[in-house]
């Protein structure tokens, strides 16, 4: 193929949806969630850090992990984003994505911030701030997912 070849782009929507297993540290970690409202992390063996979500070995020292250490319900806010347009898999927006470390965690989960009107982003930025704590708000039909914290919310007081 040369330079002077034109390259034709095709349009398409995908909409593939598909089920894959979760594996054996995810799974524990969502039965957790659902059964007992608990949550996990690992703690790598050689640092020592308690890594969430749950992962089989540690990316900074690439061992392998099996101690499972519960943490908080609570955390701190460390970041996150508004999102004004709608997204695949979110709630209708505003949404606040954030990334909370729970108490006892040396590492982030990803999640999203509720119980917070979004609707105006100037207040929004006041009402969302890093460092401020958050606490897990759990679905009451659990399913063994990600989803079975709703959201979490600021911790009131
Ligand atoms: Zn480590």
């Amino acid at each position: 193929m040369t330079q002077e070849e034109e390259v034709l782009i095709v349009p398409a929507n995908w909409n593939l949806p598909f089920r894959h297993t979760a594996g054996r540290f995810a799974s524990r970690f969502f039965r957790e969630l659902r059964d007992n409202q608990r949550i996990y992390g690992v703690r790598c063996p050689q640092c020592r850090r308690v890594l969430l979500p749950p992962r089989p070995f540690c990316e900074r020292c690439f061992a392998a992990i099996d101690e499972w250490v519960e943490v908080g319900s609570q955390g701190i806010l460390e970041a996150f984003t508004i999102c004004y347009v709608p997204f695949l898999g979110l709630p209708q927006p505003p949404v606040a994505m954030i990334m909370v470390k729970l108490d006892g965690a040396d590492t982030s989960l990803q999640h999203i911030l509720g119980g917070v009107d979004l609707s105006d982003p100037a207040k929004a930025k006041e009402l969302v701030q890093i460092g401020m704590r958050v606490e897990a708000v759990w679905r009451d039909e659990r399913r063994g997912e990600i989803g079975d914290i709703q959201h979490f919310r600021p911790v009131a007081g």
